[in-house]
């Protein structure tokens, strides 16, 4: 599913500030592999995600998706994959507060090429089925300000979900919520990975990272397991 071939990443790169946050990382994760990534803080997860999530770039390596490569897109093609193929969940669920659970799996449903060519009611019907999978199709029409931490994290995962992206990474998904809500939480993910979907998982949570098929650890900016 995604390869990873000597990835550097500097940031404000030229500049006095200029921060090398990965060393040159390498990394595969097959098809319908559920992976976590561990590591203190500052490692680099957050940026290894960026770049696996096509939402930041790199310096020098080479990161294929789905047999694409990365790298020499163009930032257009690289949003056009980032939709197409990655489902991206954050922390802080990244949610619009003021826009009901419905309107935010609704976004990237109206944002995708592919999904604006169908009609509007299609894609309700689906963002209704992403909220159904994750057991909120009873919170629909709730703004999601309304809702509890556990509840948020459904809606955002329902989102990222929307386009049915093959890969689903989440940056510490867990990390805002109660043990309990977060055993909820990753039955969501298991179960999407039963599906089959590629699921990779930063977390700082023992527990979480035992769950998955595989951990890899990060420190420094190096895999070191
Ligand atoms: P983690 O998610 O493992 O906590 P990050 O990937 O966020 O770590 O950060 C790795 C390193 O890169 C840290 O030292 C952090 O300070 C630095 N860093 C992250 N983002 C930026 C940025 N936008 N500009 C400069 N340095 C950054
Ligand atoms: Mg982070």
């Amino acid at each position: 599913m995604v390869k990873l071939e000597n990835i550097v990443k500097t940031y404000n790169r030229g500049r006095s500030n200029a921060f090398e946050a990965l060393h040159g990382v390498s990394l595969e994760v097959g098809d319908g592999e559920m992976v976590a990534i561990v590591g203190t803080s500052g490692a680099g997860k957050s940026t290894l995600l960026h770049i696996l999530a096509c939402i930041d770039g790199y310096d020098s390596g080479e990161y294929v998706i789905d047999g694409e490569l990365i790298g020499r897109l163009s930032e257009r093609k690289m949003a056009a994959i980032r939709n197409e193929k990655v489902g991206m969940i954050m922390q802080d669920f990244a949610l619009v507060e003021g826009f009901t659970a419905l309107e935010n799996v609704m976004i990237p449903l109206d944002f995708a090429a592919r999904a604006r060519r169908k009609r509007r009611r299609d894609r309700r019907e689906t963002a209704l089925k992403m909220l159904e999978l994750v057991q909120m199709r009873e919170f629909a029409h709730k703004p999601v300000n309304n809702l509890s931490g556990g509840q948020k994290q459904r809606v955002a995962i329902a989102r990222a979900i929307a386009n049915e992206p093959a890969l689903v990474l989440a940056d510490e998904p867990t990390g805002a919520l109660d043990s309990k809500t977060t055993r909820e939480i990753m039955k969501v993910f298991r179960d999407l990975n039963k599906r089959g979907k590629t699921v990779l998982i930063v977390t700082h949570d023992q527990a979480v990272a035992k769950q998955c098929d595989r951990i890899i650890e990060i420190s420094d900016g190096v895999i070191v397991e």
